[in-house]
């Protein structure tokens, strides 16, 4: 089968085996490649209509107790001044990104698992519950308890991001620390479906040594995962890291990078369809004129400004050219509303833009 044959089947609902994605995600040229994102893009329009969900991103601080070797706020970095947003700060955050008509908002930290943090985030989550915009709640806290999860959905999230980073057990060893186990992250992600979540997990892409059978890999996890979301994007070394010292970006490896992800993007809308898909502050780290925009284009559907104060954005670069950093949350909705009426697409405003999958996989139990 040639690859237009391959990507016609795909497009039309064929389930590709992993083989068959890794083909998928090689397109041999450019009009190949252009293929591969319209039609990733007329998928989405028919699983996720034609809107833009927008969540607004709330780095809330970036203590961490794990030490992952890509990380800019792992623990062992010294250089980084440590931060905690107060939970006024944090409520005030969400109250900008209801005003805003984002509908949603993502709570994003380093990880913790102490009593005090697992409270505060506890009372966050009440609290924000309790403001008059009925915003639909991500956390993205690492790796949790059973009962902290539970007591977090209970107290108003309804989504949870935690990604693999690597489905392939070797990458995943080689990147983290080696108290850190790809079984715990699998059974996390159990977890969160057990405790009633939307699921959003997903990769970096073009890490030391990943090759495109890897990344084919990824996306069939994400099927087995039954995931109803995926973040995703490419992977940016960090001057401060073990992993960014040991493998500097050469020319150019960045942009590849950039292309790998597009293509993971649109692979994946062929694959999974009904799922939320994220067009990274990764991809904009990358091309800050149309990264996001770009990853839109190749079917991904959401997209998370920052919002509350340019105070911290500093102290929350998880890897090099972070855009944005000093832009206030307004520039930052003024500019991304720009840019998506440039490519002709729309947000869409007070709505939680939930994951069909999610309502799928819930009838299927
Ligand atoms: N501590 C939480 C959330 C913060 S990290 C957690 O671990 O889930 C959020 C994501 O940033 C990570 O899942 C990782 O995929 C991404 N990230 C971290 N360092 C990165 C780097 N150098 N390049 C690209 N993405 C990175």
């Amino acid at each position: 089968m040639n690859y237009e044959e391959l990507l016609r089947r795909t497009a039309a609902g064929a389930a590709p085996d992993t083989a068959e994605i890794a083909r998928l995600l090689q397109a041999p040229d450019e009009a190949a490649e252009q293929a591969l994102f319209a039609a990733a893009y007329e998928v989405k329009k028919e699983y996720c209509s034609n809107l833009v969900n927008l969540r607004g991103l709330i780095e809330f601080s970036n203590i961490c107790t794990r030490d992952c070797l890509y990380c800019g706020i792992r623990k062992s970095n010294r250089k980084v001044s440590r931060y905690q947003m107060s939970i006024d700060e944090i409520v005030a955050a969400a109250r900008c990104a209801g005003e805003f008509g984002y509908g949603s908002v993502v709570l994003q930290s380093g990880e913790r698992s102490d009593p005090e943090f697992v409270e505060q985030v506890t009372e966050i989550l009440r609290q924000i519950a309790a403001l008059p915009w009925d915003l639909g709640v991500t956390l993205s806290c690492g790796e949790q308890s059973p009962e902290t999860y539970r007591q977090w959905r209970e107290a108003g999230a309804k989504r949870y991001l935690l990604r693999i980073e690597s489905s392939d057990p070797e990458i995943f060893a080689r990147i983290h620390p080696p108290e850190c186990h790809y079984r715990d992250r699998v059974a996390a992600l159990e977890r969160l479906k057990t405790a009633g979540y939307q699921v959003g997990t997903g990769v970096m892409i073009g890490l030391p040594e990943q090759t495109w059978e890897h990344l084919a890999a990824d996306i069939d996890f994400f099927r087995r995962m039954d995931a109803d979301m995926i973040g995703m994007g490419p992977y940016l070394p960090q001057d401060d890291t073990p992993l960014g010292v040991q493998h500097p970006d050469l020319p150019g490896m960045a942009e590849q990078r950039l292309q790998m992800a597009l293509r993971m993007i649109a692979v994946t809308r062929l694959v999974l369809r009904d799922v939320n898909i994220a067009a990274t502050t990764a991809l904009q780290a990358i091309d800050p004129e149309s990264g996001r925009e770009r990853g839109i284009l190749a079917g991904a559907n959401v997209i998370m400004p920052n919002v509350g104060d340019v105070a911290h954005r500093r102290d929350y670069q998880l890897y090099n050219g972070k855009p944005d950093l000093d832009e206030n949350s307004a520039q930052v909705r003024q500019k991304l509303l720009d840019s998506l009426a440039r490519i002709g697409e729309r947000p869409r405003f007070n709505a939680h833009g939930d994951p069909e999958h999610f309502f799928t996989r819930m009838k299927q139990r």
